[in-house]
């Protein structure tokens, strides 16, 4: 028995995670730039600035960046701490380039760029348009099989870090956490109301402060909001802080406007490459638009790289999502009114975390004006919390009972 629990324990401990702190090196092996870190890392994002033509890897979570500058075919290779919690590597390039290929070593620490040469319009388009986030399978180490199956292993939620938010609820890690995400907010303030001007980022917030109330006072669920304040945050920060601090699940707020003052109601969206209609893809547009601020995209992965990042986990993750819309589509509708098939599909920006279940909840219309009276008011809110809550619990006592 002794001997058993010792086994245990040494699984345990051999699959604790350690996250990267520093990086050890960088270097050039043929034309990949390879990055070497103290530990496995989550990820990073690639991006390209012009005036000189440069090509920059930011990478959160390290403190130590202090490596051998050197000139290569690429071009010249420097770095250091950007801010203190994110390295940055800055190639300053001989000849624009493109990210044509991108992997992590099978021990999670290294990362492994191909950056093939490419025009001037080519560069600007995909790199300078686009900051792409690579992101390690961190939560979920897929181990291959003798017959070629996958399987994932959950493992314990990454490192916290101090610019995470606070979690709130009952301390019990056994607890499910709940991100609950406020759409928009600073400078983006979303749909505007014509119906009095309400802004889009002030009902989101609203509403994800009477979630957050409503299922602390439950007890069944931690919770924590991306942000509390009118602060503006890019679309991927906003999973990226559910997957920092391993989330159960996650819920982003939103209030839809539309052409006809007449349409109204709430709609669940999950993500799928593939638009459930044309309403969908014109909200994902919308939507997705909110990183892009005087021409420079500051969150969206290329589409190219957003396809890879759709693996085997976020399939996973994909149909637990739909289960969660489903749930809630049925729980929001003795709250408050709710469009007729109320799931869709959308290629949403802010769905993509790869091992979060994620739903994007559409409110109701600010256009609308019993909608956006309803959504402004805090008994309207509290309504809308109700749903959220129910839901959220229906669907953490099922996972519980499955087990
Ligand atoms: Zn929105």
């Amino acid at each position: 028995m002794a001997a058993m629990i010792a086994l245990i324990l040494s699984l345990l401990i051999a699959y604790m995670p350690v996250h990267a702190s520093a990086i050890t090196g960088v270097r050039l092996q043929g034309d990949e730039l390879v990055v070497d870190f103290d530990a496995p890392v989550e990820g990073a994002s690639v991006f390209g600035l012009q005036g000189p033509d440069r090509v920059a890897i930011d990478v959160d979570g390290i403190n130590h960046a202090s490596f051998a500058e050197r000139d290569s075919a690429l071009g010249y290779v420097r770095g250091g701490q950007f801010d203190e919690d994110t390295a940055r590597i800055v190639v300053d390039l001989h000849q624009p380039v493109t990210l044509s290929d991108f992997r992590f070593a099978d021990d999670g620490r290294s990362l492994i760029l191909a950056l093939a040469r490419t025009s001037a319009t080519d560069f600007a388009r995909k790199l300078v348009a686009n900051r792409q986030s690579l992101l390690a399978p961190a939560m979920a180490r897929r181990v291959a099989e003798p017959g070629g199956y996958s399987v994932s292993m959950k493992l314990a939620p990454p490192r916290t870090s101090r610019n995470l938010p606070t979690i709130y609820g009952r301390d019990d890690p056994r607890l499910p956490l709940v991100v609950i995400d406020a759409g928009h907010g600073g400078h983006d303030p979303g749909a505007v109301s014509p119906h009095g001007g309400k802004l889009e980022k002030d009902v989101t917030l609203a509403i994800a402060k009477a979630v957050r109330d409503k299922l602390v006072a439950s007890g069944q669920a931690r919770v924590a909001l991306t942000r509390d304040t009118d602060s503006f945050i890019v679309l991927q920060n906003r999973y990226a802080i559910a997957r920092k601090l391993g989330a159960d699940l996650f819920i982003s707020i939103h209030a839809d406007s539309a052409e006809n003052q007449a349409a109204s109601g709430a709609t669940v969206y999950t993500l799928s490459e593939v638009a459930s209609d044309r309403e969908a893809q014109r909200l994902a547009s919308r939507e997705n638009k909110a990183d892009i601020i005087n021409g420079i995209n500051l969150g969206a992965a290329g589409d190219d790289l957003s396809s890879i990042l759709i693996d085997l986990t976020q399939r996973e993750t994909m149909n637990i999502s739909a289960d969660f819309a489903e749930l809630l589509a049925r729980e929001a509708k003795s709250n408050m009114r709710v469009k007729a098939n109320p799931h869709r599909f959308a290629s949403l920006m802010v769905l993509k975390a790869p091992d979060t279940p994620s739903v994007l909840f559409e409110t109701g219309y600010l256009t609308n004006e019993d909608d956006v009276a309803f959504l402004s008011s805090s008994a309207g809110q509290r309504r809308v919390a109700q749903g959220i809550s129910s839901a959220v619990q229906v669907h953490f006592a099922k996972k519980i009972a499955l087990r």
